[in-house]
């Protein structure tokens, strides 16, 4: 693969990564003012109260956080392919994987065949 559009990629990878931890970070922050919430002493949530129930909101808040952790996790196996050597090779059938599919998706682990392959199961 290209030197030049793997670096590319991987800036834009990184870049991904910081963003995502920082959503974390502040999933995170969520959770504890969500527990001190709940022993009746926070009142910077309150008005957020009347956008939903808590317990809404709450679930809302565990799809998200489980999103953005799968996502996460995706960026940091691109960044660990591209440190091995790795990166653009389909895990599973180890053909090239086109540069332009890897440019919209640059976590992208698997060529189109084997994705469709995956999610035909
Ligand atoms: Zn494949």
């Amino acid at each position: 693969m290209d030197a030049d559009v793997v670096k590319r990629l991987q800036a834009d990878l990184q870049e991904r990564l910081a963003r995502l931890e920082a959503e974390v970070a502040e999933l995170d922050a969520e959770d504890r003012e969500l527990l001190s919430e709940a022993s009746g002493e926070n009142a910077y949530r309150d008005h957020m109260a009347d956008q939903g129930s808590a317990t809404f909101e709450r679930e809302l808040d565990m799809t998200l956080e489980e999103n953005v952790r799968d996502l996460l996790a995706e960026v940091r196996g691109a960044l660990a392919r591209i440190e091995a050597g790795t990166y653009g090779t389909c895990d599973r059938c180890g053909s090239q994987i086109p540069v332009e599919r890897l440019e919209a998706m640059p976590t992208a682990s698997l060529c189109v065949t084997c994705k469709e392959a995956e999610e035909g199961r």
